[in-house]
């Protein structure tokens, strides 16, 4: 990718936040891995330090595995077929080192990490008058201290902080990393127990014989509360998207309940489902996803953060008023990441190279603001604005046929689908027994028309 006359800033960077010091969330929440271990079985664990520097609670070592098939996970420019080697996990569901190593081999491929600043937090993007941007960071190795002053190889304190302008800024920082909680549970600051988020789970053994109430009923609280099942006394998942009189055993398990969402907690240990069920718990967990965290850039109020909504953003990436020069990546949820980051990546370089044209400014907030009465009329909260859901493909063949790339293949969309409906007769199984053998050669097929392809 070349752009003439245009500095841009595509932010990438190891900048891990659990070890910021001023992270924003209460110290209840920032229980890392090893304190949680230590607060619910003094001692147990210690042998058991690994941690995956991936910023997702569950994709970390010892969590089951991927949620997506590798074929369908994968980048199109470069399939996530089997790689040869005695670490490498061959299986169509692999587990998340494999998925790292994925990664590291696409960065390597492509020549990515020499394009990025790593210990580097950007803590600063500013709009400034000339339209440019100011972008404001700093290292953050392990020497750093109060004064953001860093050890150099003297032994002196130097000052890292760097500005730059550049004239374009895409923002792909993820969200996954500030625990969005349950927290308008009556009662719920006088109850005892311990309370964490699915952010910082790493393996079922802390749970082993306690009472766990799992918060959530989505792909975290899915995989979660069926790996504590394993362990625990009992696990009661508390889902808000079932009727009020629900109360189910999990078919194959005698400790693992559905129940309607909570309806109070007490402070004598106990916790009262909208059911009536009551159960005295040990610990709450909540499955109960992230919020968007962008503190660091500034808009003078053009990009707003309500509820969930990130707006406006003209099909969840540009904001009208700052288009081209301000972008997001990655916002969109319920998705295919890897693929649907790659499509709106290079409609952005698209974009900004001039390859491919914007609507105006007036057109795309036209746009915006149609799409959010629809959601308004069809009664989804605003919550739920990036959520993909049914719109994915939709959503993807479009920014592929804006970037003049083919639309999604059909087995990527078919396998999709059969996932998601052979998680349902075997929740426990689905990642090794399906049905779409056929749909195999098909993806490998066209895999290879990509790789060679490029190789051209
Ligand atoms: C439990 C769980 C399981 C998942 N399983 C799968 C799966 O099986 N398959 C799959 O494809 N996807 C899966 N996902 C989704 C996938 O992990 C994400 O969609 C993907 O990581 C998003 O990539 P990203 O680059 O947008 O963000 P991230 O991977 O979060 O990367 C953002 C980067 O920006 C850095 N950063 C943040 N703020 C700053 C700052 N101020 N300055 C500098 N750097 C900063 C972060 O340190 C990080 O390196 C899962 C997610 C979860 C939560």
């Amino acid at each position: 990718m070349k752009f003439s006359n245009l500095t841009l800033k595509f932010q990438l960077s190891t900048w891990q936040r659990h070890q910021h010091p001023n992270h924003p969330y209460p110290a209840t929440w920032r229980l890392s891995a090893l304190e949680l271990r230590a607060s619910l079985r003094p001692g147990s664990f210690a042998g058991r330090a690994t941690r995956w520097s991936c910023s997702n609670g569950a994709m970390k070592l010892g969590a089951p595995g991927s949620t997506l098939l590798r074929e369908v996970m994968g980048y199109r420019d470069f399939p996530f077929v089997t790689r040869p080697g005695r670490n490498r996990d061959p299986r169509r569901f692999p587990g998340h080192r494999e998925v790292l190593l994925y990664l590291k081999d696409f960065a390597r491929e492509f020549g990515i990490e020499e394009m990025v600043r790593f210990e580097t937090e950007v803590v600063k993007v500013g709009i400034l008058e000339n339209g440019k941007w100011e972008v404001r960071s700093k290292k953050t190795t392990s020497f750093d201290n109060e004064n953001n002053e860093t050890c150099n190889h003297d032994n002196e304190f130097v000052n890292r902080s760097e500005v730059e302008i550049y004239d374009a800024v895409v923002v792909c920082n993820g969200h996954y990393t500030e625990p969005r909680i349950a927290d308008n549970i009556p009662g719920i600051n006088l109850w005892p127990g311990k309370q964490i988020h699915s952010h910082s789970y790493r393996v079922p053994e802390p749970f082993t014989d306690q009472v766990v109430i799992v918060i959530g009923s989505s792909a975290s609280a899915f995989d979660i509360c069926r790996d504590i099942a394993g362990v625990a006394k009992e696990v009661h998942v508390a889902s808000r998207s079932v009727a009020d009189e629900t109360y189910t055993k999990q078919p194959g398990y005698d400790n693992l309940w559905l129940h309607s969402m909570i309806d109070s907690a007490h402070e004598d240990g106990t916790v009262v489902f909208r059911n009536g069920k009551v159960v005295l718990v040990d610990v709450i967990l909540h499955c109960t996803g992230y919020k968007y965290h962008l503190p660091f850039v500034e808009t003078e109020g053009i990009v707003t953060l309500d509820d969930n909504r990130l707006g406006p953003l003209y099909k969840h990436i540009f904001p009208p008023a700052l288009a081209p020069w301000l972008s997001f990546i990655g916002i969109p949820w319920k998705v295919i990441p890897f693929p649907l980051f790659e499509l709106q990546s290079k409609w952005v370089a698209g974009i900004l190279s001039g390859r491919i044209t914007l609507p105006s400014q007036e057109e795309m907030m036209d746009d915006i603001m149609a799409f959010y009465s629809t959601l308004e009329v069809s009664g989804i909260p605003k919550r739920y604005t990036h959520l993909m859901g049914d719109s994915l493909f939709e959503y993807s063949n479009w920014l592929a046929t804006q970037c003049g790339c083919e639309e999604y293949e059909e087995w990527r969309k078919q396998m999709y689908y059969a996932t998601a409906k052979n998680r349902i007769p075997r929740p426990e199984t689905y990642r090794d027994e399906w049905d779409d053998h056929d749909l195999v050669p098909e993806a490998h097929e066209d895999f290879v028309k990509y790789t060679s392809k490029q190789k051209s």
